[in-house]
């Protein structure tokens, strides 16, 4: 029997995630199918109710519809709980009247610059730019691995302020923009999305060493502005094609039980 899942969002036409789901399917040979889902703004509630009376086992969920999960869900993980946001929910129980909330963004981080790129998070000094759904998603995963340095800043100063207080007792801060330390840091993690319209958020050429790690969220927008200064500091670059593989392939394991390589998936999303 083909069971059922979807990405919901809005907008949607742009997701990979039908691409990634339907490679990892193949490899594992899973019988899935795997849809798309433009849920109209403040109507979340009503477009998963009916995806589940279609039998539905579960779903991924991306913006702006991350903190309506989070309320939607029954059930939570604790790392869904720590960041107050989801971005997978699996239906299960009798009925599948059970919603099971979980957030695989953070550890899809961690993971890609851990394993794929290599690059100790423990003992670092990170710097994050942005205080949105993406940043709230990442910072305890990135604080599990005890950063010595874990600096946020954002544009709107009271949100990364907020965010800071979230973690109080770790060494999470938040900086303003106009006291961005003129030090170099080894992780640079850009999270906000002013890569969208490619703009440069407030980070200053002389954050960036020639061993820092400069890693831009964004993804399928080619060189950002971000990654062009990191690159002409002198810094590694890296975009956003990793964690999104490897958020996903938590995704899988939540809902499937079975772990999925990501090596060829982040090749062929880095080819498109
Ligand atoms: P939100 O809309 O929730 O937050 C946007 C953030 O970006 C805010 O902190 C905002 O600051 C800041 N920002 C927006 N424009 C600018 C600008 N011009 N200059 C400086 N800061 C700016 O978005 P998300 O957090 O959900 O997403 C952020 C990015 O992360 C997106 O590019 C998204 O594609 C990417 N992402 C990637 C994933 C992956 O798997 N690779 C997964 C999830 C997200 P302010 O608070 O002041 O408005």
């Amino acid at each position: 029997m083909t069971h059922l899942y979807a990405v919901i969002g809005n907008p949607i036409a742009q997701s990979k995630s039908p691409l990634i789901h339907a490679a990892f399917a193949r490899e594992m040979r899973h019988d899935i199918s795997y849809e798309r889902i433009l849920a109209p703004l403040g109507k979340f509630r009503e477009t998963v109710d009916e995806f589940r009376r279609r039998g539905a086992r579960g779903i991924n969920v991306t913006v702006p519809f991350k903190f309506e999960a989070f309320a939607y869900a029954t059930d939570l993980t604790d790392r869904a709980k720590a960041c107050g946001a989801v971005n997978t929910l699996r239906f299960g129980g009798e009925d599948g009247e059970e919603i099971f909330g979980d957030n695989t963004d953070g550890i899809g981080l961690t993971r890609d610059i851990t394993e794929n790129l290599g690059v100790p998070i423990a003992g670092a000094r990170v710097l994050m730019l942005g205080a949105g759904g993406a940043a709230y998603g990442v910072a305890g995963a990135l604080l599990d691995h005890q950063p010595s340095i874990f600096a946020i800043a954002n544009r709107t100063h009271e949100k990364a302020a907020q965010l800071a207080a979230k973690y109080s007792g770790t060494n999470a801060r938040a900086i303003t923009l106009d006291n961005l330390p003129s030090q170099p840091f080894d992780i640079i993690i850009n999270a906000t999305s002013a890569s969208l319209s490619d703009e440069l958020p407030l980070v200053s050429p002389s954050n960036f060493a020639t061993h820092s790690l400069a890693y831009d969220m964004m993804y399928g927008k080619g060189e950002t502005a971000f990654l062009k200064l990191a690159r002409h500091a002198g810094a590694r670059t890296a975009d956003g094609v990793g964690m999104l593989a490897e958020q996903a392939a938590e995704a899988f394991y939540v809902w499937r039980g079975v772990r999925v390589k990501t090596a060829s998936v982040i090749a062929m999303l880095t080819q498109e």
